[in-house]
């Protein structure tokens, strides 16, 4: 035989993933290993992170933020939707409040304050010096009845209201009457236009009723972007998703939340693997064959194949790895979170069903880890809780700007609903299988997603791989390369040495 017929023997280096995972029988983190580098021919700029967060929803980024009550309402589901991720909106509320902040993300338009703070003819002017004082704004529509809905009847800005000695004057007799408006339909450029035409501070835009429907601002102007990534659905409105419980409670819940357009249900619950879940799934199935499911959480290949079988549309895999989880130490159960995303996105990738890397990211290698292993999405709670666009206020604890951010089963959660996620809703004794924590702030999703992002794009470039796609291929292929690290390479891993050092804040003006 010639030399040159002879096929050169591949230079294969480390693990395939299968090596990994399956054959050193221990349970493995991200922190254990390593992706082993690739060939460089390309920028990371070229980098294409597109991925699938359910069977049928396609998103841009592969990021998502948790449902639970101190990280995703609609302000930060309308901010990741804009980033081209998706948030999920928590349900410990009532139906109506979560239905209400799903309703605000699918009615956002971007420059358009689609609920703006209005007044009613027999307001005062005390209470509009109110809102000037919180808000730092006084260019209020005044509507028929007060409320954002109604007829617009007038405007009331500074000028109509500085020199009057008297705060007890109803709205009604100071308000501006002769209005420019503009109809509902008019695009942002052109509303643009009429307030740098008309020299106004504010464009209410109305219906052919006459009615509020929104408002734009010329301080607003300069704060537009554009938002080339964002995640829309059909109809061009921002994509949210929404958790709700096994609970029967939840079938209307569901109901209502599909009335207002909800893109996609996470089922919720801490241990998936269950009759609830499973009765769950069938039954929104069954009545609404177009929205995507995604149960969970399971961490086997067992686990995932009862909820594949009953039709989910993407799993959650995660049980013990949040930060402010503690389920692994009070219940012995659970699984290490790499190994677990390993084996349950093999098994579930052979049927077009993408898994969701959920809890015990911390930075962007944890990611970049998390994808590479077959994850097609990470969601996160810790990476997001302390931006602006979480729920809950700024405070200060030994000069350092925090946020509260707690677990859904940490016992003030619990108090308040959480429990649910836990199959302990009506149980007199609860047992916490979460913390409630502070986290340091980190600016606004809009600004640390783009920095995210360009990390992930890095760490693409070094695995020598343009594409999540193609990431999952060469996981599968036995191509992409790992190596199980020691304590000591760990440690190499990290700082070490210094006498001082500062740490990067991720915080991204
Ligand atoms: P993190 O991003 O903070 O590491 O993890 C967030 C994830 O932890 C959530 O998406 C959810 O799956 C899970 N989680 C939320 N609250 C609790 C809790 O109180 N206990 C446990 N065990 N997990 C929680």
């Amino acid at each position: 035989m010639s030399n040159s017929s002879q096929k050169q023997p591949e230079i294969l280096d480390g693990l395939s993933g299968e090596e990994l995972f399956s054959r050193l029988n221990v349970g493995l983190t991200y922190r254990d290993f390593l992706v082993l580098p690739g060939y460089i021919d390309f920028n990371p700029a070229d980098v294409d992170l597109e991925t699938k967060f359910s069977r049928n929803i396609t998103i841009k980024r592969p990021l998502i933020s948790s449902p639970m009550d101190t990280v995703t309402e609609s302000n930060m589901a309308i901010a990741q939707a804009l980033m081209g991720c998706i948030g999920i909106i928590h349900y410990n509320n009532t139906i109506d409040s979560q239905v209400e902040e799903v309703r605000k993300v699918k009615r956002y338009e971007n420059g358009f304050i689609t609920d703006p703070i209005v007044l009613g003819p027999n307001n005062k002017i005390a209470d509009l010096d109110l809102i000037k004082e919180s808000h730092g704004f006084s260019g209020i529509p005044i509507t028929e009845d007060g409320t954002p809905n109604s007829k617009l009847i007038g405007m009331v800005t500074n000028r109509d209201v500085d020199f009057e000695r008297d705060r007890n004057l109803n709205l009604g007799s100071v308000m501006t009457t002769e209005l420019i408006t503009a109809y509902e339909g008019i695009s942002l450029l052109e509303a643009n236009d009429i307030l740098k035409k008309s020299k106004k501070g504010k464009l209410p835009i109305i219906n052919k009723q006459g009615k509020l429907v929104s408002l734009v601002s010329r301080s607003d102007i300069k704060k537009n972007r554009d938002y080339p990534f964002a995640s829309k659905d059909a109809n061009k409105r921002l994509r949210v998703g929404a958790a709700v419980s096994t609970l029967p409670e939840s079938r209307e819940r569901v109901d209502e939340l599909v009335k207002v357009g909800v893109d996609v249900i996470i089922i919720d619950s801490a241990q998936g693997n269950s009759s609830y879940q499973i009765d769950m799934i069938k039954h929104i199935k069954s009545k609404f064959p177009d929205l995507d499911v995604i149960a969970g959480n399971v961490v086997t290949k067992s686990q995932a194949k009862n909820l594949i079988d009953a039709g989910a549309d993407g799993l959650r895999i995660g049980m013990g790895p949040g930060s402010i989880c503690i389920t692994q130490d009070t219940m012995a159960v659970g699984r290490a979170q790499a190994t677990a995303i390993y084996q349950t996105a093999a098994y579930a990738s052979q049927f077009g069903v993408p898994v969701i890397a959920d809890g015990g990211i911390s930075n962007i290698g944890d990611m970049a880890n998390a994808l590479a292993i077959g994850a097609s999405t990470c969601m996160m709670g810790f990476m997001f809780a302390g931006t602006k666009e979480a729920p809950g206020d700024y405070f200060y604890e030994n000069g350092i700007r925090l946020k509260k951010y707690r677990g859904m089963a940490s016992m003030e959660a619990m108090k308040t609903g959480g429990a649910k996620r836990y199959f302990s809703e009506d149980q007199k004794i609860k047992v916490a299988q979460g913390v409630s924590g502070t986290v340091v702030d980190r600016g606004s999703v809009l600004n640390f997603i783009p920095y995210l992002i360009q990390g992930l794009k890095q760490s693409f470039q070094d695995m020598g791989i343009r594409s999540l796609s193609s990431l999952h291929k060469s996981l599968y292929a036995g191509e992409l390369r790992f190596e199980k690290r020691s304590e000591q390479a760990q440690l190499q891993g990290s700082v070490h040495g210094l006498y001082s050092y500062t740490a990067p804040t991720m915080r991204v003006e």
